[in-house]
């Protein structure tokens, strides 16, 4: 990594990790090496292993054992928090480090990783705090006789899968949560984006976690993936991605040991902008809603659904706003938007975009793969004349496709905004604050945003609706939901016999 200038570039060789299994590394060795090309620059950037049954089986096993010998949950929330703390401080050093090889696996702009990063670290500040303030509750009202106490517990060893989208971000969004419980974990990132939860296992360790807490495997989905939701010594598995494959995360869990689940899936997020709105304001935030990391956010704001009287005029703004965005070059500073992360996600979008057309939808803008000598890169795409019916409409495309539909009522925006399996996130934009907090109410999302989009941080919690997921993870929430509560009714006194 050339760091003297401002220009990043790729590295000259790849990058060879290892996997990190009870506290250490263990190098590749003679398993099989996935190498892993910079969807940028298309030159390989990582090699990567793919780990065997066998060492997934050992990263259980090491992860078991340091949870039933209570290593960790044994220890004080003070002292779990002292190591989320110097781990906080441990990725502020290496930001630079983990934003860099972000970007080079995943495609998405240097200066939008360094952002990433930097809201990782907060992730980590809050739960040290959460790891001192978990508390359960007591029951002093049941009589002179009794005492009840409800004692939150770890739920033990839990399983952690993320996707490609932000390898870093989401995987900070739960392991600080699941180590402020007292869990332990195995990790398995995507095969695309590896590199910083390896990273993150080494922070860790060097910030003082006890060997076996967190281990991170790595490998194909229905390699390893498969036998990590169906293990019968995972106690949670949280898994992050597609609602497919969400679904045999769910079969698996009932085949083997009904393991508990958070799942966190796709979304098909409305933006809903009405005629009283900051139109500027709105254009800006719909364009940031699909365009932030190419429209690969499960949140990204893919149905623009606009008052009809101000529907041209505000498709015509938000593709000016296009225009403007600047793609290119993941590794330059200026960049906003930069490639597609996957060979096959560059193909399902350009095939919604053809379809989209070829059911009768008006392209309004972009829909071209854009050319940079290298890399796969797809301009910002906006299709008017949407109807319901159309894929375009209904399907996660994942890519920044934007589809515009126009409504006449408060009651029709809703609907058309609850027209859907998913229920990840949704935006309105008004100055209306009864129609604000109508629709804030009435659609079906886990995350709302009004007059503004895409904002989160570590106090609120993450999840979906319906077919977008279960449970929550980040906040009070999401720490909640790796414990379990165990009721102790405490008797007082002289026990009234039942045998006389
Ligand atoms: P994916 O479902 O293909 O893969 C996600 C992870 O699951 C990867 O680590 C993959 O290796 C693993 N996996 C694949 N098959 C598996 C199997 N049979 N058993 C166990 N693990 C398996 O998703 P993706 O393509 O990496 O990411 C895109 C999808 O993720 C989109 O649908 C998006 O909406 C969703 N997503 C959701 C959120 C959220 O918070 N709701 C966040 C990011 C991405």
């Amino acid at each position: 990594m050339d760091q003297s200038s401002t220009r990043l570039t790729p590295p000259e060789e790849p990058r060879a990790f290892g996997f990190f299994l009870d506290g250490a590394w263990v190098p590749a060795g003679d398993r099989e090496v996935f190498e892993r090309a910079s969807p940028g620059h298309g030159v390989p950037v990582t090699r990567i292993p793919k780990c065997t049954h066998e060492d997934l089986n050992a990263a259980v096993a090491s992860a078991r054992q340091a949870f039933d010998d209570r290593r960790w949950s044994g220890l004080s929330g003070a002292d779990r928090a002292a190591v989320l703390l110097k781990t906080a401080e441990g990725i502020r050093a290496r930001a630079e480090e983990i934003a860099y090889w972000e970007t080079l696996e995943n495609g998405k702009p240097i200066a939008q990783a360094r952002a990433e990063v930097g809201g990782c670290v907060g992730m980590f500040e809050y739960a040290s705090g959460l790891a001192r303030s978990l508390h359960g509750d007591s029951f002093n009202n049941l009589g002179d006789g009794m005492f009840g106490v409800v004692t939150r517990e770890p739920v033990g060893v839990v399983g952690v899968i993320t996707p490609w989208n932000f390898p870093f971000l989401i995987l900070c969004e739960r392991v600080p949560y699941i180590l402020a419980s007292g869990c332990t974990m195995v990790a398995k990132p995507s095969e695309m984006t590896s590199a910083t939860t390896l990273i993150l296992a080494e922070i860790l360790h060097d910030a003082g976690l006890p060997a076996g807490v967190m281990n991170v495997v790595t490998g194909s989905g229905s390699t390893i993936g498969q036998a990590l939701i169906e293990h019968d010594q995972i106690d949670m598995l949280s898994f992050t991605g597609s609602t497919a494959v969400g679904r045999r995360v769910v079969e698996a869990s009932g085949k083997s040991n009904f393991k508990k689940l958070g799942l966190e899936l796709g979304g098909k997020n409305p933006q809903i902008v009405f005629a009283d709105a900051d139109l500027e304001d709105a254009a800006d935030g719909v364009a940031f809603g699909i365009g932030f990391n190419t429209g690969q956010c499960c949140v990204s704001g893919s149905r623009l659904i606009v008052e009809r009287s101000v529907a041209d005029a505000f498709a015509a703004m938000v593709a000016e706003k296009f225009k403007k965005i600047r793609v290119g070059d993941p590794l330059d500073e200026a960049t906003q938007v930069g490639a597609i992360t996957t060979d096959a996600q560059n193909a399902t979008i350009m095939g919604y975009i053809e379809r989209g057309q070829s059911e009768g939808a008006k392209l309004l803008y972009g829909g071209a793969q854009l050319d940079f000598g290298r890399g796969q890169y797809i301009a910002p795409t906006l299709f008017g004349d949407v109807t319901s019916d159309m894929a375009i409409a209904r399907e996660e495309i994942f890519g920044p496709v934007l589809t515009v539909m126009p409504f006449d009522t408060v009651d029709e925006a809703i609907a058309i905004a609850n027209d859907t399996e998913y229920g990840l996130a949704a935006s309105v934009w008004t100055k209306n604050i009864d129609k604000a907090l109508m629709v804030t109410r009435r659609v079906q999302a886990g995350r709302f945003w009004v007059n503004t989009t895409l904002s989160g941080g570590p106090e609120l919690p993450i999840g979906g609706f319906k077919q977008s997921g279960w449970g929550r993870e980040a906040g009070i929430y999401g720490v909640e939901e790796y414990t379990q509560i165990k009721s102790v009714h405490i008797e007082i006194g002289k026990r009234t016999p039942w045998v006389e």
